[in-house]
């Protein structure tokens, strides 16, 4: 469940209509991540708390899922709790497609190297992509694994099966060289 005074931070800012875009030029979002600095108190401990252990499922409470997630897990401070958080999310995942996509998009790949769980939620959200065939999610796993999607068959069967429909994914597909021909 989530922290009830989080979930109230979530509603208060969707009322609000709290700026959530983190790179936002035209406002500076800083009543959002104001508040986040507040309910992270100095070690940011009840932060880790209350995202490590939320219903995730309520991410889309707010009107920008994808920026709230950004920015509250930027409030953290640091790769390690980050890590933290993501571990925890990562067995609760289910089909939250939107939260693999934005989590992979934006967290793991630009620090893929520095992520303990990097691995593994590039792993889930690859089965994730292939159980319920999301040709968004499959985009970013190809410029997350590059020439390493080929390795996954699956992936791969998915993607051709849906690229028809999805010119962005088809093109992603184009420019992935050694995709093998069509068996
Ligand atoms: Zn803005």
């Amino acid at each position: 469940m989530t922290d009830p005074a989080f979930l109230a931070l979530l509603h208060h800012a969707r009322a609000e209509r709290w700026c959530m875009d983190p790179y936002c030029t035209t406002c500076e979002p800083a009543e959002f991540r104001e508040a986040l600095a507040t309910f992270a108190g100095e070690d940011r401990s009840r932060l880790v708390t209350a995202l490590a252990t939320m219903d995730l499922a309520d991410w889309f409470d707010v009107h920008n899922a994808d920026g709230a997630i950004r920015m509250s897990l930027g409030a953290l401070g640091s790769l390690e709790l980050v890590n933290v958080v993501l571990e925890a999310w990562l067995p609760r995942l289910g089909d939250q497609i939107r939260i693999a996509d934005v989590v992979l998009n934006r967290v793991v790949r630009p620090r893929r190297e520095a992520l303990a769980v990097a691995e593994r939620w590039i792993d889930a959200a690859a089965d994730l992509a292939v159980r319920v065939e999301d040709p968004v999610l499959l985009e970013h796993l190809i410029f997350t694994l590059r020439e390493d999607f080929v390795r996954r068959p699956d992936l791969v069967a998915t993607a051709r099966r849906l690229r028809k429909g999805a010119p962005a994914l088809h093109k992603a597909l184009q420019r992935l060289k050694s995709v093998p021909p069509s068996a």
